[in-house]
């Protein structure tokens, strides 16, 4: 009755989220250090870390970069920096100042096409990024 075309276009959906690593992360299928959960959002450890304190966040939602998530939802960021406000007092990042990176495309450095925050602290950031 919904024709043929459907299904394709639902597993190829499928297919995208299922190759994720921040997506397998947020399932809870493949380990990470988690810092903070709740039903939206997840944040852990970076698994190459740049900083003493070098922490991920991500919404459990796949968007595969910061544009298609405020085009689907503008609102997410606001949701987003209250997580990260959380997590900066919590890990004394708020005296000292503390990065937050989000790399967007390939000029940005994106490396994984999931949407996240970078926040680095507990030392100095140099700037320009390389
Ligand atoms: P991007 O370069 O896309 O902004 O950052 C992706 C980040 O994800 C990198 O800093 C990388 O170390 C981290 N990362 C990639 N795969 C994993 C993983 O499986 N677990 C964790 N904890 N971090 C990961
Ligand atoms: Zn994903």
């Amino acid at each position: 009755m919904f024709g043929g075309g459907l299904r394709p276009a639902v597993s190829g959906v499928k297919a995208l989220t299922d190759d994720c690593v921040f997506c397998k992360i947020a399932a809870g299928e493949i380990p990470a250090k988690l810092v903070y959960q709740d039903p939206e959002f997840v944040a852990f450890s970076d698994i190459n870390a740049q900083a003493p304190v070098h922490l991920l966040v991500i919404p459990r939602k796949h968007y595969p970069d910061i544009l298609a998530a405020h085009k689907a939802d503008a609102a997410l960021l606001e949701r987003v920096f209250a997580v990260v406000a959380r997590l900066a007092a919590e890990k004394n990042l708020e005296a000292d100042g503390f990065r937050l990176v989000c790399n967007t495309g390939r000029n940005g450095g994106q490396t994984v096409k999931h949407l996240h925050f970078h926040v680095l602290g507990g030392r100095f950031m140099g700037w320009p990024p390389g």
